[in-house]
């Protein structure tokens, strides 16, 4: 699906940004502004009702790696630029391989992962799994704010009670004690504070993410001294990246 009209095609060359987060909106506001490029970007098609970026964009999957060779051939597109989220490992692996067939130049944005300072009091565990099993303890009362699609993973914990936070509602079994709540970043930290006070929140479930739209939780958990269950990220890239939107800016001109 494409939800702004491809404008008739010009000499500028084509760049296709994978996006879905942030850093992939600010570069696609930047580059549509230009006229020595055309900028597409691509959305997985996740949430119902998506922030649409500047420019042309596109929703939905490709269709594995034979679908991105194929649409990046058809759209000619000249440059890719991996902007996606750092646990969307597949695109990633599915854009390398399809840029490297290709022989064409792929920028990865991976943006630094949180580290923890002073009172910070973080568990880090490898995966959703590993941080559902520690969790449940029927003493517990967890905020689990991993979004949506991995909350399967916590559907058998019987005994901690959660507080869910999702954009959309999620399609897998909730744990039989929880409460939903569907809202959509960014957080601020008066409003963390607040939600967690008033919930007796004794343990935090959060994704190693990075950046600051969600940076908040993690920030007042400090001020309140709740433990955070951190889950690292998955490994997700096979090629050099770059941490900031300015570096892919750089690494741009380099290649036009
Ligand atoms: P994933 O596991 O890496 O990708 C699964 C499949 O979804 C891909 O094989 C691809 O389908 C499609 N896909 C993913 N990103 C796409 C994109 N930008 N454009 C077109 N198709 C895309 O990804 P995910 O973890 O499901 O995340 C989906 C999207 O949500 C990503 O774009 C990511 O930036 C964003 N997001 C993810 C998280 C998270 O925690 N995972 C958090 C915030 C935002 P085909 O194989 O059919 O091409």
């Amino acid at each position: 699906m494409q939800f702004a009209a491809t404008p008739t095609r010009t000499h500028a060359p084509r760049v296709l940004i994978l996006g879905g987060t942030t850093e992939a909106s600010q570069l696609a506001t930047h580059l549509a502004a230009r006229s020595d490029v055309t900028v597409i970007s691509s959305l997985a098609g996740r949430v119902s009702q998506p922030r649409l970026p500047a420019g042309i964009v596109r929703v939905g999957g490709f269709g594995g790696v034979a679908g991105l060779i194929s649409y990046l051939l058809d759209e000619d597109i000249r440059v890719v630029i991996d902007a996606t989220h750092p646990f969307a490992s597949k695109i990633s692996s599915n854009a390398e391989l399809a840029c490297s067939t290709l022989g064409l130049p792929l920028i990865a944005l991976d943006r630094a992962a949180w580290e923890p300072i002073e009172h910070d009091c973080w568990h880090r565990v490898p995966d959703t799994h590993a941080a559902a099993s520690m969790v449940n303890h029927r003493l517990n009362r967890v905020f689990l704010s991993i979004g949506r699609q991995e909350l399967g993973a916590f559907s058998n914990c019987e005994h901690a009670w959660f507080l869910v936070r999702a954009i959309d509602a999620p399609s897998a079994m909730l744990p039989a004690n929880s409460k939903l709540i569907l809202k959509r970043g960014p957080f601020h930290l008066n409003d963390e504070l607040q939600m967690l006070r008033s919930e007796s929140i004794s343990l935090i479930v959060s994704k190693n993410s990075g950046g600051t739209a969600s940076y908040a939780k993690i920030e007042a958990a400090r001020a309140l001294r709740i433990p955070v269950v951190m889950i690292d990220r998955p490994r997700k890239h096979n090629v050099p990246t770059v941490s900031q939107p300015g570096d892919v800016l750089q690494n741009l001109e380099q290649l036009l």
